[in-house]
């Protein structure tokens, strides 16, 4: 029997907000001593109120609107009632039945195809304490660290419009670009900044069996996602098609042994209580709201990877680089300043040469030391003839190490290409004297001796010489070779 896997995701990812959600707490915890963001709100302590914190709504209808969302004039808050220790108050504070953001989509490129995935609901939300569990004597017990608590947390729903695992990664890191263009979060899945569910399910292609759905937690990184829902599709295909039964549960992913282990079935499953919340007021939101917050927003990434491959004649493949970040898109922007002429050679260096350096460093493009204007002077000098593409390349080290201008560079190391006949004439002269061998190999037919003797005319003016010249004068010395 053929199986078609069906998947959803449930994404929760934090909001890079100053404070935290319904309170004046930093929201930056991370490295803090334990329980030390802390204030009656994020304690939950009998007799504190929430205030909302208005930049976090602003940074989820932003996402709303990134999402191609329908972004209803009125929204609320509500209470999802569960008693869990990393619960300070015995309950949530959410959003149930009127989120700010619902029925929208997310396209992205996924093997070399647009592929649409709707969104159900995009909805805000704090985010709950931390527990660490340690134990001491054999006995096992929790520590609270309530520093994450009231972090503001957006909760993103898909359609279950995923047809593999590829795909759901792929979905992934699309949203987690968008999220990072747009400013709103980190969305670093290894910090937990970004969090992922999935529900999965499998039905036969002729509609007779349709599987149950199962979710599936503990996911840790993309690549986890991926391996943890291909485990599962294995896993439900081969039990549906020996006849054994499959429950709807939710299953925990365990790292270290690379499966799926049940944690609840049905009869378990939450029962969230939900009430609105009465200490917060409703969020309208006016036409004029969105209007500026559409003004605040990014060019997204797909928009911006299809209008390099247009504008600047670029492939997908060195499109989809250089838009990967939206700090590496900026930068190529701001070298080319819209000269078409310049883009290829300007996407060649920063797809090579910078990411190069970058690697080596472990810095981000920001950090690399060799300003957008300073690689655009660098083009220029190599398409002047001024430097060769060899000598470029260590002007570009120069740059990065000195912060340097190229022009200055060149100047002070006398770097300036030698394009001048007489004297590279001399220097094919010497060459070809010293070489005896390979000019006999090059005279008998050995192409490729050539090759050999411009290294040695660019030894001996330190990568200086203008290879074009230098190639034409070597053959008008040796004439032709002898078949
Ligand atoms: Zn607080």
């Amino acid at each position: 029997m053929e199986f078609e896997t069906v998947i959803g995701l449930e994404v929760h990812a934090q909001l890079l907000t100053r404070s935290k959600m319904f309170c004046g707490c930093s929201a930056e915890y991370a490295g803090a001593e334990p329980n030390t963001h802390v204030c009656p709100v994020c304690l939950g302590l009998p007799g504190s109120l929430p205030v909302i914190n208005r930049q976090a709504v602003v940074s989820t209808v932003m996402t709303g609107l990134a999402l191609n969302c329908r972004i209803p004039p009125y929204s609320k808050f509500d209470r999802k009632n569960y008693m869990y220790p990393d619960l300070m108050k015995g309950y949530q504070i959410s959003q149930y039945d009127l989120p700010l953001c619902v029925e929208g989509y997310l396209e992205f490129q996924h093997d070399g195809q647009r592929k649409r995935v709707g969104i159900r609901r995009v909805h805000l939300e704090e985010d709950t304490a931390r527990l660490v569990h340690r134990t001491w004597n054999g006995t096992g017990y929790s520590l609270v660290d309530v520093n994450r608590s009231g972090v503001p947390l957006i909760e993103i729903v898909t359609e279950p419009d995923l047809r593999s695992p590829e795909e759901a990664r792929a979905f992934l890191m699309a949203l987690r670009q968008v999220l990072r263009y747009l400013g709103v979060s980190t969305a670093n899945m290894e910090e937990g900044a970004f969090r992922c569910d999935a529900n999965i399910s499998q039905r036969s292609l002729d509609g007779s069996v349709v599987g149950p759905k199962v979710e599936i937690k503990n996911m840790n990184s993309f690549r986890s996602v991926e391996r943890a829902l291909a485990y599962e599709v294995e896993r439900q295909r081969s039990a549906l098609r020996r006849g054994e039964p499959l429950v709807q549960e939710t299953r925990g992913w365990l790292e270290d042994q690379e499966i799926t282990v049940s944690q609840r079935t049905k009869e378990y499953a939450e029962d969230y209580r939900y009430f609105p919340e009465p200490d917060l007021p409703p969020i309208f939101l006016t036409e004029t709201d969105l209007v500026e917050i559409r003004a605040r927003m990014p060019e997204l990434p797909l928009t911006r990877f299809e209008r390099f491959v247009r504008d600047y004649a670029l492939g997908a493949a060195e499109a989809g680089l250089l838009t990967e970040e939206r700090a590496v898109a900026d930068y190529f922007e701001a070298c080319v300043q819209g000269d078409r002429e310049i883009a290829r050679q300007a996407a060649n260096w920063i797809t090579g040469e910078l990411f190069a350096l970058m690697r080596e460093r472990v810095v981000d493009i920001d950090g690399v030391g060799v300003r957008p204007g300073q690689l655009r002077q660098l083009i220029e000098l190599v398409r002047r003839g001024t430097i060769n593409a060899l000598t470029a390349k260590e002007v570009l080290v120069a740059v990065s190490e000195t912060g340097q201008d190229p022009d200055a560079i060149v100047a002070e190391r006398g770097l300036a290409q030698v394009s001048d006949e007489a004297q590279l004439r001399a220097v094919v002269q010497r060459v070809i004297e010293q070489n005896p061998k390979a000019v006999a190999d090059y005279r008998r037919g050995k192409g490729a001796a050539i090759g050999f003797l411009l290294g040695q005319v660019m030894k001996d003016l330190r990568g200086r010489a203008n290879p074009a010249v230098a190639r034409k004068l070597l053959e008008e010395t040796l004439g032709a070779p002898v078949e």
